[in-house]
């Protein structure tokens, strides 16, 4: 019997078990990544929010402190106008109050529209910091429970690992390289027995000369529709035990929990 092809053989069914502990974490992993992704984007967001809250305070506190200024040139202008001697000096510090006042008007505005906008920020960003707080005690709950199950099924997976370095070792490369290209493509399945002259994992008919070739488990064949690799019986009874009728494959446990809810 062919080692290389027994191993491989051996090592799909290692890899059908991981993806069945895989499968029975269900949806949790994956929502816990997504979960702590939209934590880490709202921590992002707030202290945006922060930073420009301190922006606003900045820019604000700084036409507050020009503001004062002005008023003191303004009203330094006013008690100049006075004291004026000609015409052209009179229209001179007219023409600085006139400018001071403006500006004076322009920056109160915006010290008052910054004000309104501050305030909204602030109101944002408190919600947004409440809202954070909901959503990392949910990941820390969704965290405690996958490692929950993360810890019912470590200790398996560690084994299933183990035992599939081990195999990986005794397979040939060219028999790996076929394995690992056709297996994601074709369900889990890049490995199947012959069955009454057909193809275990499509069932189409192996040409009659390929399948005497396969008797002694000594040779492989790839399927010309599927492109799975076919293995003698002998291989299969050595991993599998005793030949089993050509079926589509069934996960029983599922069947059961649906039995079991009609009878409820
Ligand atoms: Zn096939």
């Amino acid at each position: 019997m062919n080692d290389s092809l027994l191993h491989l053989y051996e090592l799909q069914k290692v890899d059908r078990q991981l993806d069945d502990l895989i499968e029975s974490r269900g949806e949790l992993p994956d929502r816990v990544n997504a979960m702590r992704q939209q934590v880490d984007s709202q921590r992002e967001q707030i202290e945006q929010m922060r930073r420009d809250i301190r922006e606003l305070e900045s820019r604000s506190r700084e036409l507050s402190a020009e503001n004062t200024d002005l008023r003191e040139k303004v009203d330094r202008y006013k008690s100049q106008q006075f004291d004026v001697k000609t015409t052209r000096e009179y229209d001179a510090i007219t023409f600085q109050l006139e400018d001071g006042q403006r500006r004076l008007h322009t920056n109160t505005e915006s010290v008052g529209r910054m004000g309104i906008e501050l305030e909204q920020l602030k109101m944002d960003e408190q919600e947004a910091t409440q809202n954070l707080s909901e959503m990392e005690r949910d990941l820390d709950e969704a965290q405690t429970a996958l490692n929950e199950v993360l810890a019912e099924t470590e200790h398996e997976e560690k084994d299933l690992l183990a035992r599939r370095e081990g195999l990986v070792k005794q397979v040939q490369p060219f028999h790996l390289t076929i394995y690992n290209r056709v297996r994601p493509a074709k369900g889990g399945i890049a490995v199947v027995p012959i069955k009454n002259g057909v193809c275990g994992g499509c069932f189409n008919a192996v040409p009659r000369r390929l399948a005497l070739e396969l008797k002694k488990g000594e040779k492989h064949t790839v399927c010309e529709y599927c492109g799975r690799i076919i293995i003698g019986e002998p291989i299969a009874i050595a991993v599998d035990g005793e030949p089993q009728p050509v079926t589509y494959e069934v996960d029983n446990e599922d069947f059961e929990e649906n039995d079991n809810e009609f009878e409820e």
